[in-house]
């Protein structure tokens, strides 16, 4: 049982949609699928403007600094991931400030207002919807709001890669939103997508930038159904058969509030056997817990009971496990995981067992 955090399980009907015979990118017959995938990848965002990109989420990440940050970026380091925007932006000798907490710890508003009120020179927010180092939810939404009062010029640029397909996001006052295959939409690797406010589109026409990350390019060409080089028309095939899945079968608020309730479900059935949730405010795409017995734990939960689960990068390493909710994740695989970490915890002489997992799991999930 694959419960990490990123890659997901790909469901069989999106492996059997991706194993038809090979066709051209540039033929009639693509630009009809690109097309029909382009108008539901549009819909998810709930954005006027999108790209598909050959590349895996990082490559979204660096267009995006690239592309709308002409003068000086603010990147918000709560884990790895917001870590990653200012490396880019050093990368690529862009400007770049940053506010960094602990991994538990999301950015407050106050401060991402304090830093643009005295630093008149920022131009584009780098910030994660979800920090999956430690599987926190930054409050992107209040902070775009109150920036855009301060200076609606700012580009607001969201890496929603472990929020895209968990959550609905208000896009109101975002200008990107970043998303890739592997995490909720359930792909295999290799294609990153980027949402854009029409701000943003214009930003980018301004002062086209890069040439294989050339968002102007692309959406000039993507605008057309094609892509400007050779598009991952096998991703693509799978994107539109997901997308297509969860449109069919409840639709995209069913799958959110779904996800939204397992994943409460599941703190809920881990803080009732005594664990503690690591991040102060949790985001639904994964629980991740604080416990010095991590390494332990994972590997008897991979041994003996076949639920694979991530552990913890750099200082956390050993320190937390992270279960993901991200995907078409079934009620009783999430019981299954809650019920084997308690058992774990038995065989580890930490708490003896008692059904208390699955009771409260089943309780949250079912009458919450
Ligand atoms: C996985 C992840 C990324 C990196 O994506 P890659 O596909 O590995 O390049 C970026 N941001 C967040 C929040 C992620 O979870």
């Amino acid at each position: 049982m694959l419960l990490t955090p990123g890659p997901t399980p790909v469901p069989e009907f999106v492996r059997t949609a991706m194993a038809d015979i090979t066709i051209h990118h540039r033929t009639p017959e693509f630009e009809d699928i690109f097309a029909q995938t382009r108008e539901l990848l549009l819909e998810i965002f709930d954005m006027p403007e999108a790209v598909m990109l050959a590349s895996s989420g990082t490559g979204a990440m660096e267009a995006c600094v690239t592309n709308l940050c002409h003068k000086k970026a603010l990147t918000i380091n709560s884990g790895k991931f917001g870590e990653r925007f200012g490396k880019i932006a050093q990368a690529f000798n862009i400007d770049f400030t940053e506010i960094k907490n602990e991994w538990n710890t999301p950015v407050s508003v106050e401060a991402v207002v304090e830093a643009v009120k005295n630093d008149s020179d920022i131009d584009a927010i780098f910030i994660q919807l979800c920090e999956s180092a430690g599987g926190l939810r930054h409050p992107v939404e209040q902070i775009a709001a109150e920036v855009k009062k301060i200076n609606p010029s700012i580009s607001i640029i969201a890496d929603g890669i472990t929020a895209i397909g968990v959550e609905k996001i208000d896009t109101t006052n975002l200008d990107a939103v970043i998303t890739g295959s592997q995490k909720a939409l359930m792909l295999p690797p290799g294609l990153a997508m980027i949402g854009l406010s029409n701000a943003a589109v214009e930003k980018i026409n301004k002062k086209p930038a890069g040439y294989y990350l050339n968002l102007a390019s692309e959406i000039k060409k993507q605008r057309e159904n094609t892509t400007a080089y050779t598009a991952t028309t096998t991703l693509i095939i799978g994107l539109k058969a997901i997308l297509k899945h969860i449109k069919e079968n409840g639709g995209f608020d069913a799958l959110y509030a779904k996800t939204a309730q397992r994943a409460q479900a599941t703190r809920e059935a881990l803080k009732a056997i005594g664990m503690d949730i690591y991040p102060t405010v949790p985001a639904d795409a994964m629980t991740t817990v604080y416990t010095e017995a991590s390494n332990d734990i994972r590997k008897l939960l991979k041994t003996k009971y076949n639920v694979n689960i991530a552990g913890g990068q750099d200082h956390l390493k050993g320190k937390i496990f992270r279960i993901n909710h991200m995907g078409l994740v079934e009620d009783y695989e999430a019981s299954w995981a809650v019920n084997a970490v308690e058992l774990v915890l038995d065989e580890l002489n930490i708490r003896p067992f008692d059904g208390t997992a699955n009771k409260v799991f089943a309780q949250t999930m079912f009458k919450g």
